[in-house]
């Protein structure tokens, strides 16, 4: 779920204003119902519920507070993955949760092979959730990475926005995906991973258009769930909280 830091404390009722309140109307489009994670100056983490959006102000509702962050990573790391064969997204849902991951995309691409209708979709997207709830509970998480609807890639495009989004791409030849982050801060990154047969020129080149930057994983072709787990690995012992020394306990 995307987090949102603000200066203030937490109340039961907030009004967020200036900047974060556009990033959140017009980078995020939040509308009333969603939810978001609202992190205070103390590190008071809680969930909220956006109860009214105008122009420039969005109204949250404190909706109760989340313990435990010190299992969470302060960054957010969201996984858009084209739809591999078989049950193999059922494994890169249970790595990426364990690895701190807090939204997982799948989306179907150009070249998977796999179809599935709504019904399928739904009951595939039921499961991969029960899937991460399971992980989070068995790592000892403070919250559970959101399974998206199983949709397209444009509609990822558009969701980009406001994050370090990187396309690992097999012809990607120049930067790789350590330099990319050398050259990168912030607490919100999205990354683009192909199925088996990859993306297409075309969706590449679209992922460029809409200045989401093609990264290299180095020059073995990865399998796509090595690929998924490599990539979120590298992002979060670089900007997160993987590989820090011992949390307390
Ligand atoms: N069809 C591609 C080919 O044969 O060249 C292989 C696709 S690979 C099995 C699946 C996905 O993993 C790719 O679309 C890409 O997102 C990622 N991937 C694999 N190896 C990579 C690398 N060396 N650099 C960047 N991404 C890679």
């Amino acid at each position: 779920m995307r987090r949102l830091f603000i200066d203030g404390t937490l109340t039961e009722y907030m009004i967020i204003e200036g900047d974060d309140a556009r990033h959140l109307l017009y980078a995020m489009r939040v509308k009333p119902g969603q939810r978001i994670v609202v992190a205070d100056k103390k590190g008071i983490i809680a969930e909220t519920e956006i109860i009214k959006c105008e122009t420039q102000r969005v109204f949250l509702h404190l909706l109760h507070k989340l313990s435990d962050q010190k299992n969470e990573s302060d960054i957010e790391i969201v996984l858009v993955q084209c739809l591999p064969k078989g049950d193999k997204m059922d494994y890169i849902v249970q790595k990426a949760a364990e690895l701190g991951v807090n939204k997982i995309i799948p989306v179907m691409s150009c070249n998977c092979v796999v179809r599935y209708d709504l019904e399928k979709r739904e009951k595939r997207q039921q499961k991969w959730q029960k899937i991460a709830e399971e992980a989070s509970k068995q790592c000892g998480r403070g919250s559970v990475p959101q399974i998206a609807a199983i949709t397209d890639l444009s509609t990822c495009l558009d969701m980009a926005e406001g994050y370090n989004a990187c396309i690992c791409y097999e012809n990607e030849k120049h930067m790789s995906l350590n330099q990319y982050l050398k050259n990168h801060d912030g607490m919100n990154y999205m990354l683009f991973i192909g199925p088996e047969g990859g993306f297409t020129l075309d969706e590449a080149a679209r992922c460029k258009i809409r200045g989401i930057n093609s990264i290299s994983l180095g020059n073995r072709i990865l399998r796509t769930e090595t690929a998924a787990l490599a990539a979120v690995t590298i992002v979060q012992y670089e900007k997160g909280d993987l590989g820090n020394q011992a949390q307390q306990k």
